[in-house]
């Protein structure tokens, strides 16, 4: 894979995964065929609790393939795939169902006690209360894109997926939907896999760079030199100030 990671910024990496030791994601010899294609050929990863992991790969790497198999929306992989807790997927398209109100497509199939204060509460985190009550239609992109991370939060993963959920924002939006997603990572601690084509993204939000080639975690480069990010919630709110 040829992805310009600047090598000066990143150190070569293991798999995060020590035997016996706590992992938020636990994947071996993860495989998946398309006809007698495999576009999943033996992948192994480990993902630590709370980290922050992007990943790389050209187009149809199958990115979004490991995806949909670590949210345990494929039923057709072969390999052990361990999660812990429970785990939410963000799209690069947001998927609102359109005839349902943007605080009901929240509690869509979520089967917890008080559903729409959980909603509620969601959207406000996500600065989306007077939208509660919108059809999703009527969402701008950013805020679209909002919904669905709100979504993704009301289920609180201990694994969030987020799959290039900043690809189709303008440049403006990208930079709230990224503040957005930091704060939302340090307030409440998921472990991230996060989708991304850019580098300075994965290199401004990740502890960790994965790329994704033949099948496999072709490589795996810890973040030295990171961009300035705040996991620290009170440089979340300077940062904020000074935007
Ligand atoms: P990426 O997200 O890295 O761009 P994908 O995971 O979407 O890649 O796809 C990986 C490969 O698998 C592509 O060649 C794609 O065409 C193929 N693929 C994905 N889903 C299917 C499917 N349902 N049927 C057949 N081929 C598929
Ligand atoms: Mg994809």
């Amino acid at each position: 894979a040829r992805v310009p990671v600047p090598l000066s910024d990143v150190a070569p990496a293991g798999d995060a995964g020590r035997p016996g030791a706590p992992s938020a994601a636990s994947v071996r010899g993860l495989t998946r065929r398309f006809g007698d294609r495999a576009v999943l050929d033996g992948l192994d990863l480990t993902i630590a609790p709370g980290e922050f992991v992007a990943l790389l790969g050209r187009s149809g790497s199958g990115k979004s393939t490991l995806l949909r198999a670590l949210a345990g929306l494929d039923e057709e992989v072969d390999g052990d795939i361990e999660v812990d807790g429970s785990v939410a997927v963000a799209f690069q398209e947001p998927r609102l169902v359109p005839w349902k109100r943007v605080r009901d497509n929240l509690t869509l199939g979520l089967d917890v006690p008080g559903p729409a204060a959980r909603a509620d509460a969601a959207l406000a985190e996500v600065g989306l209360t007077e939208r509660a009550g919108a059809w999703p239609l009527t969402l701008s992109g950013g805020e679209a894109q909002r919904a669905s991370l709100a979504r993704a939060l009301v289920r609180e993963p201990r694994l969030l997926l987020l799959d290039e959920p900043f690809s189709a924002l303008d440049a403006l939006t990208r930079i709230t939907v990224h503040r957005l997603v930091l704060d939302l990572w340090a307030a409440h601690g998921p472990a991230v896999l996060l989708v991304t084509h850019d580098v300075d993204e994965a290199l401004t939000l990740a502890d960790r760079i994965l790329v994704l080639d033949g099948g496999r975690v072709a490589h795996s480069w810890t973040v030295t030199a990171r961009r300035p990010r705040h996991r620290d919630h009170h440089d979340l709110l300077a940062l904020r100030t000074a935007l």
